[in-house]
């Protein structure tokens, strides 16, 4: 079922980026395993998935003890301080970043592991409260810059959610909102690469929109069950 799910996806992609003239390898699909097991994630492995993203610190901790580093994890939920010592271990990528104390904290634990750690700054482009992410400009700006001064942390990029709505213009602007904030980033010399933006609903419109990082649960693994624990799954 899975490697079925994953086929038409890749195959949504390709005709995607076919249609909008972009290369497909600009594009990572990170396959978000959130709330599935260990013999989900192997499934979806074995089908060539090299990319896997989690948003609870424990959970992806205790899937890197099990699966370790021959799979990139990205860590894509809310961080808690106390929390990024786990994440700093396992993910290759945290998606997540939204304030300087915690860029803080993860350039102190990554430096403690002799680790460069790269880092998307979340940016919020909706109106929706439940959602995270720095709102003002100059704001990200400045994170991005003090990323940028650590030594153990490498800003690749900026992460957003798109408000949940069947209403595809809102959709999209929240995705060129990120675009054209990663331009002028990167017209003030930072460098900035990823664009990590794209969900199960939206990710047509992320390519077209420019995203380089898509994440994508439930069109690769089905339907989340969030009453049970992960681990029976
Ligand atoms: C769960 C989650 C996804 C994937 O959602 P689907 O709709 O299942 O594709 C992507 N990004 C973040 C931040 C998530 O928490």
């Amino acid at each position: 079922m899975i490697a079925k799910n994953l086929q038409i996806v890749r195959d949504r992609i390709a005709e995607k980026c076919f249609s909008v003239n972009r290369d497909i390898s600009e594009i990572t699909l990170i396959a978000v395993s959130k709330n599935f097991g260990i013999s989900s994630i192997s499934e979806a492995f074995n089908a060539g998935v090299l990319n896997f993203g989690e948003n609870k610190a424990q959970e992806l901790d205790e899937k890197f003890r099990e699966l370790g580093s021959k799979i990139t994890w990205h860590f894509i939920g809310n961080l808690q301080k106390n929390k990024v010592k786990y994440v700093v271990r396992s993910a290759e990528f945290i998606h997540s970043v939204t304030s300087l104390s915690l860029a803080e904290e993860i350039n102190k634990k990554a430096g403690a592991l002799n680790k460069n750690q790269k880092v998307l700054i979340q940016v919020k482009t909706s109106d929706e409260k439940t959602k995270s992410g720095l709102t003002d400009e100059a704001e990200v700006i400045d994170l991005v810059s003090a990323c940028k001064g650590f030594s153990n942390i490498t800003p690749v990029g900026l992460m957003t959610i798109a408000p949940f709505t069947d209403d595809v213009n809102l959709i999209r602007k929240s995705f060129s909102e990120l675009r054209k904030l990663k331009e002028k980033l990167n017209e003030q010399g930072l460098g900035l690469k990823e664009l990590s933006m794209g969900m199960t609903a939206d990710f047509e419109i992320a390519i077209e929109e420019g995203a380089t990082m898509l994440r994508i649960g439930s069109a690769i693994f089905g339907k989340r069950n969030y009453s049970k624990n992960w681990i029976e799954l």
